[in-house]
């Protein structure tokens, strides 16, 4: 059942304090997708309820979200397709820059995968402030495709992500 997923993913999920700089509280999902019933509850914790979103696609945002984004594509009998940091991927149709907490960030969507119309599930680990998943969002709309709905593992309500995200549907597995 979903309760008991939910126990499965807090049972192994580890929060690192200080990383990557003080103060910040690091959420590290690495025991959760290395114990296979882990892995298992997560995939469909993130795919359940979007059953009914008509999804065509499953877009993954680097890193963890490739590793989250294939299973829950598998899942749902779907094709993955990944936002990358910029300079990895060999053909772009799309870039977007955003700022961070220091510094900014570019994302890329690969060039010739996404055709206009097409409805994606795009998948994270961690919804924190939101412009990550507001910038991949973003890439898939300027192709002409739509966000049919997020899933990610774990929203962060007290840096207000989901604002961020307009009225695209989020499905946030838990908060902390
Ligand atoms: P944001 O753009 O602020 O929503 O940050 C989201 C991205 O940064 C996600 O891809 C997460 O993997 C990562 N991230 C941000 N904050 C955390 C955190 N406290 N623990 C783990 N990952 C985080």
């Amino acid at each position: 059942s979903p309760s008991t997923d939910r126990g499965t993913v807090e049972q192994f999920l580890r929060a690192v304090p200080d990383f990557p700089e003080p103060g910040i509280r690091f959420w590290d999902l690495t025991p959760v997708l290395a114990d296979a019933e882990g892995l298992a509850a997560t995939t469909r914790l993130l795919s359940e309820p979007v059953a009914d979103a008509a999804v065509d696609v499953v877009v993954g945002i680097e890193a963890r979200g490739f590793l989250l984004g294939a299973a829950v594509a598998q899942a749902l009998g779907l094709g993955i397709v990944p936002v990358r940091k910029q300079g990895k991927l060999p053909a772009v149709a799309a870039s977007r820059s955003y700022d961070l907490e220091y510094g900014s960030a570019t994302l890329e969507l690969p060039a010739g995968v996404l055709a206009a119309g097409t409805r994606a599930l795009l998948v994270d680990d961690v919804l924190a402030t939101g412009g990550t998943a507001a910038a991949a969002s973003e890439l898939v709309e300027s192709c002409g495709a739509h966000v049919a709905a997020l899933s990610v593992v774990l929203e962060l309500p007290a840096l207000s992500g989901r604002a961020r995200l307009g009225d695209r549907p989020l499905h946030a597995v838990l908060e902390r």
